[in-house]
């Protein structure tokens, strides 16, 4: 066991994080996961593998200060909050590097994730205080109905690469600000920014066991051995809804409360009365926010036949201009991917559209590394049966498929088992409000390619997932309703 030996000026560098786990406040010094630059592919650092044993200490450390933090006042918890939003805004510059290291991305995305991350503390920090109840008379008349919110008890929460910091803050935030204590599992790709924040967390004040984090290469065994413990009340995935399914049928033996964010399958809309240049514009940023690295990323465009060519026009035009290059280098807009697996299988998505009858307007290969690099893509005529329009191409390509009727585009935005965003460019409101009702999606952009705001609900529907984090709902994921009759 060993105190955080760096001081707190220097979260850039990744050599700082060769060592491990963040247990009950100490730092337990390990080694066995490389960490990868996908820029260069060489090593940035190594971090812990935690085994089971280290896996249920953790559940021992959130057990050992569960009661202290649940009953500290909102307020006070709403301060430590707050504190850490401060602190990962002092510190942005060197995390938003730190993201760019480890996961890839470019520095302009790095940094608006870090922005976007750090809110939800400050979001949740307001909302700690706000938890309210619910007082009524039973119709009967025979007694009052009082319903108070208890934390729902020790969460144990699992986050991808893709948003390092986010998707962690976006968890963290309401657990903490709903009295829960945590464990945190960050994507073995991307630890360093989920041990920078929790250096971040301890010198906001957050008390020793409250967020606990530990990676490691033996997931299923070790979050199963926590979903088994009894302590454990609380699963917050996001990931892909492969492990999310799995993950599902794991918690169900211990009967554990599950909130899951899991992949998506965007449509992307452009209607004939569309403005074009906002549209291009909305698609440039629904595609190629994080090289194409979202869930919430448009997979699929689907442009009206009268706009279609001009579109496709724009489009490639515009993705043929992004610079390509590691996400650190001055001026670079796309990033690698983050591993050369995510490489081959975009490749694969594109060769077997192309062999369908696809025509690709701008890139359309991998480039040569070091690196992972798959350059911006466009592609037209891909047939509707293509493997690309029905699972997630998490890359730089953008389909463009041609549609001409409002029915017919419906039926299409609706043809997969995702459900968590979809893009409307209309500038007929209320036709843009029709069309967006008719998508089974939990979220829904209209003129306009970002929906991500810490103020808003964001989930999906159908097999994108169970329940919503952010804004006021994101809390009640972490919060179970007590009912007291009462007779007075
Ligand atoms: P992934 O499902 O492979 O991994 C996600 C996390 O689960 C990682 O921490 C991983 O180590 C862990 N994991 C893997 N197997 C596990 C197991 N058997 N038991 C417990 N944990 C396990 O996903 P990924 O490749 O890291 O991320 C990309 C996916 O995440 C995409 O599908 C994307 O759409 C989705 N995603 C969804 C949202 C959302 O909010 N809906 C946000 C970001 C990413």
């Amino acid at each position: 066991m060993t105190l955080d030996p760096h001081p707190a000026a220097s979260y850039a560098d990744p050599s700082l994080h060769a060592h491990g786990l963040f247990i009950g406040g100490d730092w337990h010094a390990g080694r066995g996961i490389p960490v990868v630059n996908p820029a260069t592919t060489e090593r940035l650092a190594e971090v812990a593998d935690a085994s089971v044993s280290d896996a249920l200490r953790a559940v021992d450390a959130a057990e050992a200060s569960a009661a202290d933090w649940r009953a500290m006042p909102p307020r006070q918890r709403a301060e430590i909050l707050r504190r850490w939003f401060g602190l990962m805004t002092d510190h942005a510059e060197e995390l938003a590097v730190l993201i760019s290291l480890e996961n890839g991305k470019a520095l302009a995305d790095a940094r608006g994730e870090i922005a976007y991350a750090a809110e939800f503390f400050r979001w949740y920090a307001e909302e700690a205080v706000r938890i309210a109840g619910e007082f009524r008379h039973a119709p009967s008349g025979a007694n009052h109905i009082l319903v108070d919110h208890d934390p729902i008890g020790i969460s144990v929460l699992i986050t991808p690469w893709n948003f390092p910091a986010a998707m962690a803050t976006r968890k963290i935030g309401p657990a903490l600000a709903a009295g829960c204590t945590v464990i945190l599992k960050p994507a073995s790709e991307t630890p360093l920014t989920a041990y920078a924040m929790a250096r971040l967390g301890a010198e906001a004040g957050v008390p020793a066991g409250v967020v606990n984090v530990l990676t490691t290469s033996q997931p299923g065994p070790v979050v199963n051995a926590m979903l088994a413990d009894p302590r454990v009340r609380k699963l917050s995935f996001t990931g892909s809804t492969g492990v999310g399914r799995t993950l599902l049928a794991e918690a169900a033996k211990t009967v554990v409360s599950c909130s899951m964010e899991l992949g998506g399958n965007a449509p992307f809309l452009v209607f004939d009365d569309a403005d074009l240049d906002a549209a291009l514009d909305g698609a440039m940023i629904a595609k190629m926010r994080n090289a194409g690295e979202a869930c919430t990323a448009a997979n699929r465009f689907y442009v009206q036949a009268g706009i279609h060519d001009a579109f496709v026009a724009g489009l490639t035009q515009r993705m043929a201009a992004l610079n390509v290059g590691p996400g650190t280098q001055a001026g670079t807009q796309v990033g690698p991917m983050i591993t050369a697996k995510a490489v081959t299988k975009i490749d694969r998505l594109v060769r077997q559209a192309v062999a369908g009858g696809a025509h690709v307007t701008t890139g359309g290969a991998p480039l040569p590394g070091p690196g992972y690099y798959y350059p911006p893509t466009v592609i037209e005529n891909v047939p509707e049966d293509a493997e690309m329009a029905h699972e997630e191409i998490f890359g730089p390509v953008a389909p463009v498929y041609r549609f001409e009727t409002e029915a017919q585009v419906i039926r299409l935005a609706n043809a997969t088992d995702y459900g968590l965003a979809a893009y409307v460019y209309s500038r007929d409101l209320s036709r843009a409000l029709r069309v967006g009702k008719g998508i089974e999606a939990g979220m829904i952009a209209i003129n306009r390619g970002l929906m991500s705001d810490p103020a808003a609900p964001f989930g999906g529907v159908k097999q994108s997932g169970l329940g919503r984090e952010g804004g006021v709902t994101g809390i009640m994921e972490f919060l179970e309703p007590k009912y007291f009759a009462v007779n007075f």
